[in-house]
């Protein structure tokens, strides 16, 4: 790649612009002598499920385990199919794998790239137990749609949210028609911590005690112990995300900003296509996701772009089925055509992203791109 002209994140850039307040609860941190579990771990929980507006939120190890122990409280595992997207990145079917449980996989709609309920309804069964949507490149599934399959066949709903936090739908806020939320906090979330981290928010208490006690050994008591792990978000990753909240909203309206200058600058140009942004819809652009027209375009349209110094990159190329091997002997199944997935697969870029990207950054990826000659 050409030297980097416009990088697709802004990590630190984004920790200088609120340096002093993350600094200053790292050291809170420090100097509490209290590092796993402490106070501002519980201080941040408070913190999300306030934010969330639900009534407990949890943290955990990172994104996938937050997915794995939602479904282990929920008893879901092995002889349990759960149904997810094809196109997703890899962690939402490992998790279900992890827990012991079938993935079966469905395609997504051919337009806004969610999970498609017509999809989801043909491929339950009776061993069906969950309905794990993801919030892919930060716009919401239909959750309206999917709670009303969900009610159909008494299925569970876990949200995968590690790419849609501060994101709604028309009707609907996150976790409003689902059981779980779960969210990553790596830091190329739109809420990213400095190291691993991820939390689920839920309303169900059976949820929260149980997912308190498997991500600490099983253990609710001192010296008392049931069969658990270790999935402990530490306190310092908590500071750092607890400073970060507050301007996580902010942050969003800038990705939405960005993402329509990108929009209007994109919107004529015959051998793309710009993302589709469901009407009423808080899509939070983690990615801004174009697809070539013809996949055949993809991978010279994004080296042309990385020779012009524009870090783009690919989200995902390879879906969960087409991996190597799969399913490495794991429990999985297809669920009709995937063709949709494998389209997006096959013609997708990501432009670069972020709240700090500045006005100039943005107008030079538009012009770059209006300037292609195949
Ligand atoms: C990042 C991500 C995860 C996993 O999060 P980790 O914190 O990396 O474990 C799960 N699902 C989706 C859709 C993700 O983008």
């Amino acid at each position: 790649m050409a030297e980097v002209k416009v990088p697709f994140y802004g990590h630190v850039k984004q920790y200088l612009s609120i340096k002093k307040e993350i600094d200053a609860n790292i050291e809170k941190v420090l100097m509490s002598g209290s590092y796993v579990q402490g106070p501002m771990l519980k201080q941040f929980e408070a913190e999300l499920a306030k934010y969330a507006g639900a009534k407990y939120a949890i943290g955990v190890g990172n994104g996938t385990d937050a997915l794995w122990l939602s479904f282990m409280a929920m008893g879901i595992g092995e002889g349990d199919e759960v149904i997810t997207n094809a196109n997703t990145f890899f962690a939402t079917a490992e998790a279900i794998w992890i827990a012991g449980a079938t993935a079966v996989l469905v395609d997504c709609d051919e337009n806004t790239r969610c999970i498609d309920p017509k999809a989801i309804r043909k491929a339950v069964t009776k061993r069906t137990k969950a309905i794990v949507p993801v919030h892919l490149y930060g716009q919401c599934a239909p959750m309206d749609e999917i709670r009303k399959i969900a009610d159909e066949f008494g299925l569970l709903v876990i949200e995968d949210n590690a790419q849609g936090i501060d994101g709604a739908g028309k009707n609907f806020k996150q976790g409003e028609l689902s059981d779980v939320v779960c969210t990553s906090f790596i830091i190329q979330k739109n809420l990213g911590c400095f190291g691993d981290g991820g939390a689920l928010w839920t309303n169900h208490q059976y949820v929260n005690d149980t997912v308190r006690k498997l991500r600490n050994h099983g253990s609710a008591a001192r010296d008392h112990h049931s069969f658990g792990f270790n999935s402990r978000l530490d306190d310092l990753q908590a500071g750092v995300l607890s400073a970060k909240l507050k301007h996580i909203t902010a942050w969003t309206d800038r990705r939405i900003e960005i993402a329509a200058k990108y929009d209007k600058g994109l919107k004529g140009l015959k051998f793309i296509t710009i993302p589709c942004h469901r009407p009423g819809y808080r899509h939070v652009y983690h990615l801004y996701e174009i697809e070539t027209v013809n996949a055949a375009d993809r991978d010279v349209l994004l080296k042309y772009l990385n020779d012009n110094g524009i870090d783009a990159k690919t989200h995902y190329s390879i879906p969960i089925h087409k991996q190597e091997g799969f399913p490495w002997g794991k429990s999985a199944r297809i669920a009709g055509s995937l063709a949709n997935a494998e389209k997006n697969a096959a013609s997708c870029i990501s432009l670069p992203m972020f709240p700090e990207l500045t006005d100039a950054e943005v107008q030079y990826v538009i012009d770059v791109l209006k300037a292609w000659k195949k």
